[in-house]
């Protein structure tokens, strides 16, 4: 019999394959980008990276040069886009490693048009810097804000007739602060495709919507969408799950029981005792803490699953472990306790899903599987 790990975060790579699969299908664009940025959200950049690929997706996104580089020397040659980058970037390794840059601002372009004449002089004839422009549409992160467009335009075209760079694609990112936002950001990005047309930018890439515009705006979806959150099989809405999105959760975070005892009424459990056992019961000890990623404000509040049975924590989450009080349930070390998974999931039906963990803890589900720390181990089911 093979033990469990101690800390466990079990990552269903044929789940994101299917869910990117359905995805597409639902979405219908000619092109779809994995955002795989963060390491995956948690679930680990290179497995769901080559995942995401075998279910059809074409690109794949990260915010860094680094999560790009790091792929390519896992031998991942699928075309890559990178977003955010240290205003002191050294834009060279990018290039080549044929990594695609995203480009927010004249310096940025400037940068690559430089990084890609030191290359040529290193190497002798290079071949040009793709890049992407994103524009600035009113989520007022990164991204060429509109004054801006036509100095980019002008530069961007210029650079590319001289060689060093070509104009891959146009980008923005919604807010997804109300249909009427999502509109306005929309009308400003078409003005966007306009003016770089008459600077004679014609991208093969046009591309705006992440999951959840992906899903419910259909004029954001262009040629390209950028999904995250979906591969993962998690709901950027608050008003539907995973399963009505037909989509399968592909984390389950799990642990092994590490300390049981029986303890009288009345009983103070972890710091500051704000909890208080009513009854005999039993304490069961959880080895994994905020330094896993557990938030502390899911003290007293998340419910985890146990031999069946759900409980929510008690008491605080401290670095390391929190306990659950299971009354007189049946428990003994190294069992199983299942903090979030697939509600869906056949025999196991009822484990808490991400979202239970994310309402618990006052945030989103995106927070909840992408804080998950080292010290869980990832296994990969494929
Ligand atoms: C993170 C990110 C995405 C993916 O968003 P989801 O909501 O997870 O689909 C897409 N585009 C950009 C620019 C991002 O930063």
């Amino acid at each position: 019999m093979t033990v469990a790990p101690f800390r466990e975060a079990v990552i269903d790579l044929a789940a994101l394959t299917r869910n990117v699969e359905r995805l597409r299908r639902v979405i219908g664009t000619e092109h779809t980008m994995a955002v795989v940025k963060a390491n995956a959200y948690g679930h680990g950049a290179v497995e769901c990276a080559t995942a995401a690929l075998a279910g059809g997706a074409d690109w794949l996104g990260v915010a860094d040069i680094d999560e790009a580089l790091e792929l390519r020397a896992a031998g991942i040659e699928a075309p890559i886009l990178a977003w955010l980058h240290d205003p002191d970037a050294d834009f060279a390794p990018a290039i080549a490693a044929r990594v695609d840059i995203g480009i927010s601002s004249v310096a940025q372009l400037r940068a690559v048009a430089e990084a890609t004449g030191r290359l040529a002089e290193l190497i002798g004839e290079s071949d040009p810097a793709s890049v992407q422009l994103k524009l600035e549409t009113g989520l007022s992160r990164n991204g060429i804000s509109e004054p801006d467009w036509a100095e980019v335009f002008a530069l961007a075209a210029a650079l590319e007739q001289s060689g060093a760079i070509t104009v891959r694609g146009i980008f923005s990112h919604l807010a997804n602060a109300s249909p009427g936002d999502d509109a306005a950001a929309l009308a400003r990005f078409q003005r966007g495709l306009v003016a770089a047309g008459a600077s004679g930018i014609v991208p093969e890439l046009v591309h705006l919507a992440a999951t959840a515009a992906a899903l419910r705006v259909p004029a954001s979806r262009f040629n390209l969408v950028r999904v995250g959150i979906g591969i993962y099989g998690l709901s950027p809405f608050e008003d539907s799950t995973s399963a009505e999105l037909g989509l399968t959760p592909v984390m389950t975070l799990r642990g092994r029981v590490a300390a049981a005892r029986r303890v009288p009424p009345g009983t103070g459990v972890s710091y500051d005792y704000t909890y208080r056992t009513t009854a005999e019961s039993t304490l069961v000890l959880v080895p994994l803490g905020y330094a896993d990623g557990i938030p502390r404000q899911a003290s007293n509040g998340a419910v985890v699953s146990i031999n069946g049975a759900s409980f929510p924590i008690s008491g605080r989450v401290a670095m390391d472990q929190f306990v659950v009080d299971v009354g007189s349930h049946p428990v003994a070390v190294g069992d199983e306790v299942v903090l979030f998974g697939d509600p869906a999931a056949g025999a196991a039906a009822g484990v808490p899903a991400a979202d239970d963990w994310a309402a618990a803890c006052g945030t989103i589900n995106y927070e909840i599987v992408t804080r998950i720390g080292r010290r869980v181990q990832r296994s990969y089911l494929r």
